[in-house]
């Protein structure tokens, strides 16, 4: 049965669409399949899950909508749901943003916040050229796909995204962080060959799908320097690295940076669909029905949103990310050492990759990287792969991992890749 309609979906690559588990009951950090096998699972719906699977506190949030007789959909009508999110979400925010801004809901995906973010700083600027970065995703509708690293559109300028592994400038460090922006300086300084006055530069603290590399916090504050300085609202997409996963409550707050705009789903709708955009109140030239779609503002999501960011705040989930997220990255780079075929281990907080190469010449190894997700599947491990060469392993392990499952998901992880290397 599940067989044959797993046959009639798209091929279209999805996450983890090649993993050969039929999911039937998950809690925490544990999934179990139809099989009866528990698995450790490090995707969290691509990081969606920051209380893991099934918290307590996200189903009794859903419940009590369930149980109370609210209103599951009424388009964007103020409901007391969708207030104490919006309160709760702006108790959270950057404090400067937080005092004049404006929310859009958007809906229901990082994708759409996306777009409706691209939209509003066409509208708000009246200019259309958009400054992106190399390795950037941000997801699979048009604009979106135009903004991500690859798409290959005409109309958008690729900046070179600071990282110490595989540099765009082959330097790295803070000196190759220097000469990007020293770049994006030229180019938008140039009355000749640079590139007109954009709408908007749109940076993801953390790129996840890219291969995990950290923006360094200097060069992104450089970033917000210049883009402030020359009237280009910056777009900071926390889709991913939102809600405390880098170790900060917003990956922004490593830096200290404060964008015009912010984009944000995945954890926030506490593992529904939810996306919103948050953003400076000057730029909300929108004309009411300027942004519509039926699914936005899903109540269901809303109050599960609330519960997570709520328990998140509470909990201090954000510091306990970056503690162990630290521990963790010095466990992995002790094996990286001991492993010639791992060219190298980053993150921040517990978004963390591992980097396979050929131990002869460097290059990336994407059969390699696939191998090692075999293995950890195998041990009973779930890791999605990253990265422009899908030769990062990615670890997306939810917030309320403990110090055991972390153990336990090194352990396996350890086995696994000399195991793909024999
Ligand atoms: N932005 C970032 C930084 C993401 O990581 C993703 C999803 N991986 C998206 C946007 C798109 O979100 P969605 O898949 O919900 O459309």
């Amino acid at each position: 049965m599940l067989r044959r309609q797993a046959l009639r979906e798209s091929a279209a690559r999805t996450y983890a669409r090649s993993l050969p588990i039929v999911p039937v009951r998950a809690r925490g950090l544990t999934i179990e399949g139809a099989d009866g096998r528990r698995y450790l699972d490090c995707l969290s719906g691509a990081g969606t899950l920051a209380l893991g699977h099934n918290h307590p506190v996200v189903l009794e949030a859903i419940r009590g909508v369930l149980d109370s007789g609210a209103p599951l959909h009424v388009l964007d009508l103020a409901t007391p749901v969708k207030d104490a999110f919006t309160t709760e979400l702006f108790e959270n925010l950057p404090a400067e943003l937080a005092a004049d801004a404006r929310v859009q809901f958007c809906g229901p995906a990082g994708t759409d916040a996306v777009e409706a973010a691209l939209k509003l700083v066409r509208a708000a600027t009246g200019r259309t050229g958009l400054l992106t970065f190399t390795g950037a995703y941000h997801g699979m509708t048009a604009g979106a796909l135009e903004a991500s690293g690859g798409a290959g559109d005409v109309r958008v300028t690729r900046l070179p995204y600071p990282q110490d592994h595989r540099c765009p400038f082959g330097i790295g460090g803070a000196e190759g962080a220097r000469l990007g922006a020293r770049w994006t300086e030229t180019l938008l300084d140039d009355p000749k060959g640079g590139v007109p006055l954009p709408s908007a530069m749109i940076v993801e603290p953390v790129q996840g799908e890219g291969g995990v590399h950290p923006a360094p916090d200097a060069w992104l504050r450089r970033m917000r320097e210049i883009t402030a300085a020359r009237g280009i609202p910056l777009i900071a997409d926390e889709v991913q690295t939102g809600v405390g996963r880098t170790g900060a409550f917003w990956g922004v707050d490593h830096a200290g940076v404060v964008p015009d705009v912010m984009v944000l789903s995945k954890a926030i709708g506490g593992s529904l669909p939810l996306a919103v955009i948050v953003y400076r109140a000057e730029l909300d030239v929108w004309a009411p029905g300027a942004h519509a779609g039926t699914f936005r503002g899903n109540q269901l999501a809303m109050a599960a949103g609330t519960a997570t960011l709520a328990y998140v705040r509470r909990n201090g989930l954000a510091e306990r990310a970056a503690a162990l997220g630290e521990r963790m990255l010095t466990a992995l780079r002790g094996l990286g050492a001991e492993q010639p075929c791992v060219g190298d281990v980053r993150g921040r907080g517990l978004m963390l990759g591992v980097e396979l190469v050929d131990p002869d010449t460097g290059a990336a190894a994407p059969a390699l990287a696939s191998a090692v997700r075999q293995e950890c599947l195998d041990r009973g491990l779930i890791v999605e792969l990253g990265g422009r060469h899908s030769s990062v392993v990615r670890l997306l392990p939810p917030l309320t991992l403990t110090d055991e499952q972390a153990a336990a998901v090194l352990d396996r992880l350890a086995d696994s890749i000399p195991a793909a290397a024999r």
